[in-house]
């Protein structure tokens, strides 16, 4: 049973009874590493040799006795005792009883009763120290656990208390041990601050394990609080009945604050989510309404396009929640230096329609930074007033005026404006507000269908007048054709009628009948200038340069003008008879007249007075000109009409005009090299100047009006002509004409009769007198046919309108005099003659 390892040390004073316990223990197999006499010599060995046990006498020599160098030995050593004593008296046992030890050997003592009492201290020590040890381990373990321990006994009294637990309740196991755990261990509900039961008690009320209710606060000894989460178990000792309890719990506010996190997170999350999901669906809509507008404005015309715009920018302003929103023009008037504003399109909330309603250029400040930084980045967008820097000043005051928070600015290009005007596109709120990037795609979306719309509006608008004035050519052709068909036909009647008058007036005999017969004459000659006139319209004439006395042939023209004006309009004429002369062609210059008074007339429907003055003027370049004047007291041309009135197909009469009368005089008057020039006050009437080089020596021919019989220039002597004409009142009178003038007369009324008559005989005739217009063909075919045969042939050719004018270039080149329908007597026997005579005509064709 002994173990040879033991080692005993043996305090004795008496040192035969130490030998003798020391030999007696040895013998039977003990290790005795010593005898000590004092308590320091068993300190100082006990150090040194660390016995198992000692044998320790009560008395001791010295001042120290056996009991209290045993509790030296204990408190330092741990070394369990023996005591030796001789006497077993109470007062001595009850002081020994104190330092436990493990065993009495009572002097004198026998040798197995010694063995034995040792044996079993010694048995006794090893099991203590393995009982110490394994409670060290299980305290040290307890201590050393991350959460918190609480054991209590079966009342619930606290016995164990670990350094978590201390830390976390703010008890020191000290003061917790023996209080009731519900004193140290104190939780209340985090939701309403209940005092929750404490599990450990529930454990050992229900014999089961029992889990913290979640959201549990334990309130520490300091007042302050800590979330927890805990669990308490019930204690059974090894019969099987309770014992205690104990608690674990551990200190959970990280972990909350973590979750607490992750919620907030999660929340930012989903609020994020649901924000992305509003704006996607704001912008569905926003781009389905865009869509909607650009589909709507696609189908406006240039009549209902601004109702259709106002429309849309009403739908954009309620979408955007806008106070107001409009397109702007802001033009620099160059005449009074200032900024015009207009609304272009708008629309605003009622409470703010006020503002807008004086919407027709109307002088504005110049807000140059606004203009500037819109120009640059093409949208400015204010959030709030003062973001607007300081140079900003004009636009901050305006906008504080008109009550205007924030505000979006697009320039708005437009294909073909002129730099002088700008378009804007403005919305505003009167409070604040974020406009953001996501918005103002939007506004620039708009301010583009804008544009779009205006271009296209314009751009059909252009193709509309384009067709317009397709149609308008193409029916002036038309008309044209017409006109030049009846001139022709009126020609020919004229010949005759003109004619006969001449030859009654020439006899001179019928006295009677002399008046009457110039009356005659005379209508018939105004209406070979009316022809001429249609002709001019239809640019068909031949044009024939005379010296000509303009105020003569205003003069002339009196009638006809008062006739073409009206009643309304008071007429008055300042001629300057006389010196003045101008090469010009008579029928043209009738027209220029005639398209300047009709004019005039137009801008005075309501009556007014129309005065034609000609006077001495002077040209560009200094020389002597005729200076001629139409003034109205009309409507007045503007500055930018007067710019476009020279245009062909310009007009602002609409369908009435045709947009043709100024052009013609334009065309015509630089076919005489001259000018023309516009005075007018808007309002108060207009006066058109023309100024064509003039000749202060030569007199006026015009063969038109006098009938100057010359004797000489019209006899004949028995020439013989062949008259090509198809027109049988104009043969007849013709061929009965000259007959009576002594020449031999043949009619052929056709190009092929013709042709056939002259190659029967070529040198039959002296003379080929034919009309340009003929049923199989044109009198350039009879020219060229016959001066094949004979080159030298003289010829005359004779129209009243030319269709093409390429014969008379022809006739020209080949020296064919023209003789122009319809002709007096007079100038057709001239003709005749000068031609037969081989006398150059004075024939200037068109240019
Ligand atoms: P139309 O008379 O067919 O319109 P015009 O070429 O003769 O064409 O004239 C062009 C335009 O010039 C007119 O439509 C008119 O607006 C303007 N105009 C011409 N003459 C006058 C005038 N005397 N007073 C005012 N406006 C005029
Ligand atoms: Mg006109």
């Amino acid at each position: 049973m002994n173990t040879p390892t033991d080692k005993i040390l043996v305090v004795e004073d008496e040192r035969l009874v130490a030998e003798d316990i020391a030999e007696c223990l040895r013998s039977v197999g003990y290790d005795v590493v010593g005898t000590a006499k004092s308590c320091a010599e068993a300190v100082a060995q006990v150090e040194e040799e660390r016995p198992d046990l000692v044998l320790m006498d009560i008395t001791l020599r010295g001042d120290v006795d056996g009991i209290e160098t045993a509790q030296i030995l204990k408190d330092r050593f741990s070394t369990p005792v023996v005591f030796l004593t001789a006497y077993s008296q109470k007062t001595i046992l009850d002081r020994a009883k104190v330092v436990e030890p493990l065993g009495y050997v009572v002097k004198p003592f026998d040798e197995s009763s010694l063995v034995s009492t040792v044996e079993m201290a010694l048995h006794k020590a090893r099991v203590d120290a393995a009982l110490r040890k394994s409670e060290e381990w299980f305290s040290t373990t307890l201590r050393s656990i991350g959460d918190g321990v609480i054991a209590t006994d079966e009342h619930g009294k606290v016995r164990f208390l670990n350094k978590v637990a201390e830390e976390l309740t703010g008890w020191g196991a000290k003061e917790a041990e023996t209080r009731h755990i519900s004193e140290v261990f104190v939780v209340r509900s985090a939701k309403d601050d209940s005092v929750i039961s404490i599990p450990a008690i529930e454990a050992m009320e229900t014999g089961q394990v029992v889990d913290l209710a979640k959201h549990a606060v334990l309130v520490r000894r300091d007042g302050s609080r800590i979330d927890v989460n805990d669990s308490g178990a019930p204690i059974y000792d090894n019969e099987g009945s309770l014992a205690g309890s104990v608690l674990v719990f551990r200190d959970v506010t990280e972990a909350k604050q973590h979750e607490a996190e992750m919620e907030r997170y999660r929340e930012q999350l989903e609020t994020m989510v649901e924000e992305r999901t509003a704006k996607l669906h704001w912008q569905i809509k926003m781009e389905s309404l865009m869509t909607s507008i650009t589909g709507n404005l696609l189908r406006l015309t240039a009549e209902n396009w601004r109702e259709g715009f106002n429309a849309a920018l009403e739908r954009f302003g309620a979408a955007v929640d806008l106070d107001a929103i409009a397109v702007w023009r802001i033009e620099n008037d160059p005449e009074s230096d200032q900024t015009l504003m207009s609304r272009e399109a708008g629309w605003a909330k009622p409470e703010f329609a006020h503002r807008d309603e004086e919407a027709s250029r109307v002088p504005v400040t110049k807000m140059t930074w606004l203009r500037s930084r819109t120009d640059e980045t093409g949208c400015v967008a204010i959030s709030e007033l003062s973001e607007m820097p300081a140079e900003a000043v004009v636009e901050k005051s305006v906008m504080e005026a008109e009550g205007i928070g924030a505000f979006v600015n697009l320039r708005i290009e437009i294909l073909g404006e002129d730099d002088d005007v700008r378009l804007t596109l403005f919305a505003y709120v009167s409070g604040p507000r974020e406009w953001g990037e996501d918005n103002l795609v939007f506004f620039q979306m708009l301010a583009g269908a804008y544009k779009n719309t205006v271009e296209r509006v314009a751009m059909e608008e252009n193709r509309l007048a384009l067709t317009e004035q397709l149609h308008q050519s193409q029916k002036l052709e038309a008309v044209g054709k017409l006109t030049g068909g009846i001139a022709h036909d009126f020609n020919n009647m004229l010949v005759p009628i003109i004619g006969y008058a001449d030859e009654i007036l020439e006899d001179g005999g019928n006295g009677d009948y002399y008046s009457e017969v110039t009356e005659i004459r005379r209508a018939a000659v105004s209406a070979a200038s009316l022809t001429r006139q249609l002709l001019a319209f239809s640019r068909k004439q031949v044009l024939q340069k005379k010296q000509i006395d303009v105020g003569e042939l205003v003069g002339g023209m009196h009638r006809l003008l008062e006739r073409l004006i009206g009643e309304d309009i008071r007429f008055k004429l300042d001629l300057d008879h006389g010196d003045l002369h101008v090469e010009a062609d008579r029928g043209q210059l009738e027209q220029v007249i005639m398209n300047l008074c009709v004019n005039a007339r137009d801008a005075m429907p309501d009556g007014g007075d129309l005065r034609i003055c000609t006077k001495t003027g002077l040209t560009a370049e200094g020389g002597v000109a005729l200076r001629l004047e139409v003034a109205d007291s009309g409507s007045g041309m503007s500055k930018e009409l007067i710019e476009k009135a020279f245009d062909p197909f310009f007009t602002t009469k609409g369908m009435e005009g045709t947009g043709l009368g100024l052009s013609v005089v334009l065309g015509i008057i630089e076919q005489h090299n001259g000018t023309v020039e516009i005075n007018s006050v808007l309002g108060r009437g207009t006066r058109f100047i023309i100024q064509l080089p003039a000749d202060l020596s030569k007199k006026s021919v015009d063969g038109v009006v006098d009938v100057k019989v010359n004797a000489k220039a019209r006899s004949g002597g028995g020439e013989r002509i062949l008259l090509v004409e198809d027109e049988p009142g104009v043969a007849q009178f013709v061929s009965r004409a000259l007959a009576r003038n002594s020449y031999k007369v043949e009619i052929a009324m056709t190009v092929g009769a013709g042709l056939e008559a002259f190659n029967a005989d070529p040198d039959r005739f002296d003379l080929v007198l034919t009309d340009a217009m003929l049923p199989d063909g044109n009198g350039i075919d009879v020219v060229n046919a016959v001066r094949e045969s004979r080159p030298n042939m003289p010829m005359l050719l004779s129209s009243g309108y030319t269709d093409d004018r390429s014969y008379l270039d022809e006739a020209q080149n080949q020296g064919v005099p023209f003789l122009q329908k319809p002709y007096p007597l007079e100038e057709l026997y001239s003709s005749v003659r000068s031609a037969l005579d081989g006398a150059p005509i004075d024939v200037e064709l068109p240019a």
